[in-house]
C-alpha cells in the first residue's frame, strides 16, 4: 500500500482488498492486494475491477484468508472518507455474500505515520473510525 502512496502530484488512487483471519480477540490483516489491470482509477476515484476483486477473494479463501474488507489512497495527508467511500462499502455490504457482518475500509493518505491512515468498520446502519497509533 506504501508503494502507491499519491505522493505524486498526479497520481491516480489506488487501492484493493484485505485479507486476514478473524479470531475471538483479534481481526488480523495479513494480505492487501491490488490494484488490478481494469480499475477504474483517477486522482480523487478508486473503484476495484469487481471481476479480479471477486477472484482474489476465492484464491485468498483457498488458503485460509477471509476477505475483511477494502483498501485505497487518498491524496491527503490526513485522510478521511468522502460520502462516495461510505456509499461504496454500503452497496458492497448489500450485494455481498460475507463472512462477517462488518467490514474494514482502510484509507491511505500522505503521511507516513499512524494519522496518515484512517481505518473504519462499516456495517449495513453504521460506520465507526478507529483510533490508530503506531505499534512501536
Ligand atoms: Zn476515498
Amino acid at each position: 500500500m506504501q508503494h502507491y502512496r499519491q505522493t505524486w502530484m498526479f497520481a491516480s488512487e489506488a487501492g484493493g482488498q484485505l485479507f486476514g483471519t478473524i479470531s475471538s480477540d483479534a481481526v488480523s490483516v495479513e494480505i492487501a492486494t491490488g490494484p488490478y489491470p481494469g480499475d477504474e482509477r483517477s486522482r480523487c476515484r478508486y473503484r476495484s475491477n469487481s471481476k479480479a476483486a471477486q477472484q482474489a477473494i476465492e484464491q485468498q479463501a483457498k488458503n485460509g484468508s477471509l476477505y475483511l474488507g477494502e483498501w485505497h489512497t487518498h491524496a491527503e495527508d490526513r485522510p478521511s472518507a468522502s460520502s462516495l467511500d461510505s456509499d461504496a462499502m454500503q452497496r458492497l455490504i448489500a450485494n455481498s455474500r460475507l463472512n462477517s457482518s462488518a467490514l474494514l475500509m482502510l484509507i491511505v493518505g500522505l503521511k507516513k505515520t499512524a494519522d496518515g491512515m484512517a481505518l473504519f468498520t462499516v456495517t449495513s446502519d453504521a460506520s465507526k473510525q478507529w483510533a490508530l497509533s503506531s505499534g512501536d
